[in-house]
């Protein structure tokens, strides 16, 4: 792909681009003065597609109208809803419809898996993270170790990028796992960093990590909706991630999961409630727990529905569009971001985040040399909403279902009128 500098260059690329009317179908938070915001945020918090609305106004009627009705009555019938989203979810992560399940929230997720997944022994017991794991995941992980009885300092591996190095190299990591690997229970980390914006070679790394008879695991909370992803295929043992970030589906909203089907038909220990046994015979009540094969053996509760409306309306874009589509475009406008960047040819900042478009999603990590925090300040009173990690860092993720190439080209007009 090449690239100009001038704003010409960008309404090309926007009245070209097959995916430019998605940003009609996004509420874009406007300025005090009535602008669009260029939007960057889109890894903390996706925007909100317009046919969110009227999916969860459904459920709210249908709530109204039918009480507990709705479970069978409903116009998605509340019963089977999380079914709904069995398809999109499956495509989305390139799974089997049987691999996954929509549920929970994305660390509990974390925790339900690795009740099952991480069974260590005396002389297995070791779990591999990043070292620049998002805080969430560095908890979990830890305190499943110590509920198991052993010491995070003894094992807890973590990943560091070389000295002078801000990410990890594919090959560091495979050798990590063949030296330790007799000794690593499980490899548990982030398909995509949240800090550097670091895509994982995840084939890679599951291969390196059953070779050596690890369990291997990511937390996709950055790659989902971002990254194309080819679950079932690498081997991956489980998965689980978040709904809301770039996958515009509200606060908080429920997360998802992904259990190979290799382990479908395996009675793995779990913590068990009854919306993961057997549906056929759920409402027998019966004291034993039979459950459901594949993701949804791992559901406990009945899940929010209104909550899962708006997965279900947001689900319903990808599964439109494609990530294959999705991603074309992503590589192009964060190229071109980073080109733009570059021709600054300024000293006061570098991107972390790698240079090949391989090993990254959309977004770009900006270490600001001296008062990024005052930059960042900046940037939100101009109008651009990104975000700021500490302790240096600038985070912007032009995102290709609702961000343009003039959101970003002005982006980095206004970076360039406030970068020192
Ligand atoms: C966003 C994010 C989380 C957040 O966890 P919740 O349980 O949804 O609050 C956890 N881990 C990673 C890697 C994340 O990026």
């Amino acid at each position: 792909m090449s690239y100009r500098t001038g704003s010409e260059f960008a309404r090309e690329m926007d009245a070209s681009d097959p995916l430019a009317e998605w940003r009609g179908q996004f509420y874009i938070p406007k300025t005090k003065e009535g602008r669009d915001c260029i939007y960057l945020c889109g890894n903390s918090l996706g925007l909100q597609p317009k046919s969110v609305e009227a999916a969860v106004r459904q459920e709210l009627e249908d709530w109204k109208n039918l009480g507990v009705e709705g479970h069978f009555h409903a116009q998605h019938p509340w019963m089977p809803y999380h079914e709904f989203l069995t398809k999109p979810l499956a495509n989305l992560v390139g799974a089997k419809p049987v691999e996954v399940v929509a549920m929970n929230s994305l660390t509990v997720n974390l925790h339900l898996l690795m009740v099952s997944f991480y069974r260590p022994t005396k002389a297995r017991h070791k779990i591999v993270i990043e070292a620049s794991a998002f805080p969430s995941d560095h908890y979990a992980a830890a305190s499943q170790i110590r509920y198991h009885g052993f010491d995070p300092k003894d094992s807890l591996i973590e990943l560091a990028p070389r000295k002078g190095e801000a990410t990890l190299r594919s090959e560091d990591i495979e050798q990590l796992i063949a030296r330790e690997g007799d000794g690593i229970a499980l490899i548990m980390i982030g398909g995509v960093n949240y800090y550097t914006g670091q895509l994982f070679e995840m084939e890679r790394i599951a291969k390196a990590g059953h070779a050596k008879g690890c369990i291997v695991g990511f937390d996709l909370a950055h790659a989902a909706g971002n990254a194309v992803l080819k679950l079932h295929d690498w081997g991956v043992d489980f998965a689980c991630w978040c709904s809301y970030k770039y996958l515009n589906s509200g606060p908080g909203s429920v997360a998802g999961c992904f259990v190979h089907e290799r382990h479908a038909k395996t009675e793995l220990p779990r913590f068990a409630g009854w919306w993961g046994h057997d549906k056929n015979t759920r409402f027998k009540m019966g004291p034993d727990f039979r459950p459901m094969q594949g993701a949804e053996g791992w559901q406990l509760s009945n899940p929010p529905i209104l909550s899962l409306a708006a997965v279900r309306a947001s689900l319903a874009i990808f599964d439109t569009v494609g990530m294959e589509k999705l991603r074309e475009k992503s590589v192009k406008l964060t190229g071109y971001m980073e080109f733009l960047l570059d021709g600054l040819h300024s000293d006061a900042f570098a991107i972390l985040t790698p240079r090949d478009k391989d090993q990254r999603g959309c977004q770009l990590s900006i270490a600001v040399k001296h008062d990024g925090r005052a930059l960042f300040d900046a940037l939100t009173v101009a109008g651009v909403v990104c975000d700021w990690r500490e302790p240096d860092c600038i985070r912007v993720a032009p995102v290709p279902l609702y961000n343009s190439f003039a959101d970003v080209h002005r982006f980095v007009e206004i970076f360039a009128g406030h970068v020192k």
